[in-house]
């Protein structure tokens, strides 16, 4: 059995982001919508031999999210320790990465999986963290390989980000975990025809979405994050998956609004919408 903890499911910024006044933040601090922590997403299997946490992507809500979540939290048999295993990048994004330095008192170094590019484009973090723990480096691989107990998972390369696919190796159920992905790529539909559980990159409806809140703000393509409206929610509707979850959500997305037309679109076609604290089983 694998565990799917969404631990944080705005993007970066979060939901309400400080110095926004989109309708979706104004009605956050309203207290019409719930607020949502940071990109960041938890796995791990329940066997009690291996308490073991990994995260995807670690996000500088992290350790708020570690103190909502008794699981992820120290045990009291020594004064310092983690169920934490380590971190899965998917890319370098401040939103992503930021976490690592919030990690920085532990005491052996952190275990990270990333591509040579994200590892190249965190040479900063890495510099920093150099001084306290230090990060120990693994390469993602496009064959699966062993994480802990019984999850396998592999890397699906994307341009400049990578999806993840994890094996449950005891019943041989896989799930996506896709939260940055700027093109629809056929491995990574192959890969979402084969899972039973897709957690997929929901950052913006329109292409177009936060030039309407920032003048010159790049498009949703162009940020690396194919919109829903126009390019993922068809792909979903058809993939054959048992649970289809939008996360990564930016604040500006009119599906964070209960009664908006593009909330309706997105639950009509049998997809959810990520929000923290959810759990998934695989
Ligand atoms: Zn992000
Ligand atoms: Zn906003």
């Amino acid at each position: 059995m694998i565990r799917i903890h969404i631990l944080g499911s705005a993007a970066g910024g979060g939901l309400p982001q400080w110095n926004c006044a989109c309708v979706n933040c104004i009605a956050t601090r309203a207290g019409k919508i719930d607020a949502q922590s940071q990109s960041s997403i938890a796995i791990g299997s329940d066997s009690e031999e291996f308490p073991n946490w990994w995260l995807i992507n670690a996000s500088p809500d992290l350790p708020r999210q570690i103190e909502s979540a008794t699981w992820l939290q120290p045990r009291g048999n020594t004064p310092r320790n983690t169920p934490i295993a380590g971190v899965l990048l998917t890319n370098a994004d401040i939103d992503h990465a930021l976490g690592l330095l919030l990690l920085r008192q532990q005491e052996e170094p952190l275990v990270v999986y990333a591509t040579d590019e994200t590892r190249a484009a965190l040479a900063w973090l890495d510099r920093t963290l150099a001084r306290f723990c230090g990060i120990k480096w693994r390469k993602v691989s496009s064959d699966f390989q062993r994480l802990n107990g019984s999850i396998a998972f592999r890397a699906i390369g994307l341009q400049h980000s990578v999806a993840f696919q994890f094996l449950d190796e005891a019943s041989g159920r896989l799930a996506l975990v896709a939260p940055a992905v700027g093109e629809f790529t056929l491995e990574l539909s192959k890969a979402s025809a084969d899972s039973e559980i897709i957690l997929f990159d929901g950052t913006f409806w329109s292409d177009r979405e936060l030039a309407a809140v920032r003048a010159g703000a790049r498009s949703s393509r162009e940020m690396n994050h194919l919109p829903i409206g126009d390019g993922s929610l068809e792909l979903l509707r058809q993939s054959p998956a048992r649970r289809k979850i939008y996360t990564h959500i930016n604040n500006t997305n009119p599906i964070l609004m209960p009664s908006s037309r593009e909330r309706a679109e997105v639950e009509k076609a049998g997809i959810e919408i990520a929000h923290d604290g959810l759990e998934i089983v695989l």
